[in-house]
């Protein structure tokens, strides 16, 4: 595994609850390699964001993860395990939020923003203006003399997007987690958003958290989580184009391009597929459905 950024497994991430104890994801493990993305993808609430949380140890505290098995390769070669991974956060681990406008301060201008993160991350003094006008033209702005004075209400949704990922520039990132981070933004944005996630973090890895399934399809490889199992993992175009499991299938026939087929809701659940009561192939060989696999592409269904 020479070229993994990150390696990640979990056994299971359980929420404690008053009364009783909810298992929220089971099993779930990929990796990442140098300069590729791995989208996650789902339903809200199939575990994406949570399984993000715990790579960053930011899981609430009613929140377990047990039976992690985790390792981040940061820049210098230094290897960090499980826990240590955790410390990487805001160095090695960068997260970049859902929305970039409410991620911001309303009340601090974009040189704000910028001067704090430089000077959390040594940067001099004498440097700050200097450095913060080349994170901006770095991140897509031609002439950041002109953005590095507004305040956030005057930036658009895409500008205000390139302003968190001018933020994410530590120049020691090894991992770049982002959250929905094309949401609220029309096609183009979207593209433009991952051209420069790209161009900005050439050698880091990428996990992105996404509904949009353009966006997975511009992604290395895809895993897909149904109720925090995985239900298909594999190259995207593979997945994407291929996809083996009736769940993935639903995902991608629910697309308003591809006519948005409903699913139907006919059945009680089924204990071995999270889809069962909504699958429209569900039958009785679901109740020992296994995982099989095909090369790199990985999927549970009968
Ligand atoms: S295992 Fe059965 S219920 Fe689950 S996705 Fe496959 S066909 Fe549907």
């Amino acid at each position: 595994m020479k070229n993994t950024v990150i390696s990640y497994y979990s056994e299971s991430i359980t929420a404690s609850l008053k009364n009783s104890s909810r298992l929220i994801t089971g099993r779930v493990g990929f990796t990442i390699k140098y300069g590729e993305k791995l989208s996650l993808i789902g339903e809200t609430g199939s575990g994406k964001t949570i399984t993000a949380l715990s790579i960053m140890g930011l899981l609430p505290q009613n929140v377990k993860c047990s039976g992690l098995e985790m390792t981040l390769k940061c820049g210098g070669g230094k290897t960090y395990r499980n826990e240590e991974v955790f410390k990487t956060v805001g160095s090695g681990i960068v997260y970049i939020p859902q929305n970039g406008l409410e991620s911001l301060d309303p009340s601090r201008r974009v040189r704000g923003h910028l001067y704090d993160t430089l000077k959390k991350n040594g940067c001099p003094k004498t440097e700050l203006g200097e450095r913060a006008l080349q994170m901006l033209r770095l991140s897509g702005f031609p002439q950041p003399e002109n953005i590095i004075d507004l305040y956030p209400f005057q930036l658009s949704g895409g500008m205000a997007q390139r302003v968190t990922i001018a933020l994410a520039m530590t120049g020691r990132e090894s991992l770049i987690i982002a959250d929905e981070p094309t949401n609220g933004l029309d096609r183009e944005n979207s593209d433009n958003f991952v051209r420069l996630l790209d161009s900005s973090f050439p050698q880091a890895a990428k996990l992105i958290i996404t509904h949009d399934m353009a966006l997975a399809a511009l992604t290395d490889s895809v895993l897909v989580l149904k109720n925090g199992t995985v239900m298909e993992k594999g190259p995207s175009k593979e997945v994407l184009e291929n996809p083996r499991c009736m769940y993935t299938k639903s995902l991608i026939s629910a697309l308003v391009k591809n006519g948005m087929k409903e699913t139907p809701v006919l059945r009680g659940e089924n204990g071995s597929c999270p889809f069962y009561s909504r699958c429209p192939s569900a039958c009785e060989k679901c109740s020992s459905v296994t995982v099989k696999t095909a090369g790199e592409h990985v999927w549970r269904c009968i």
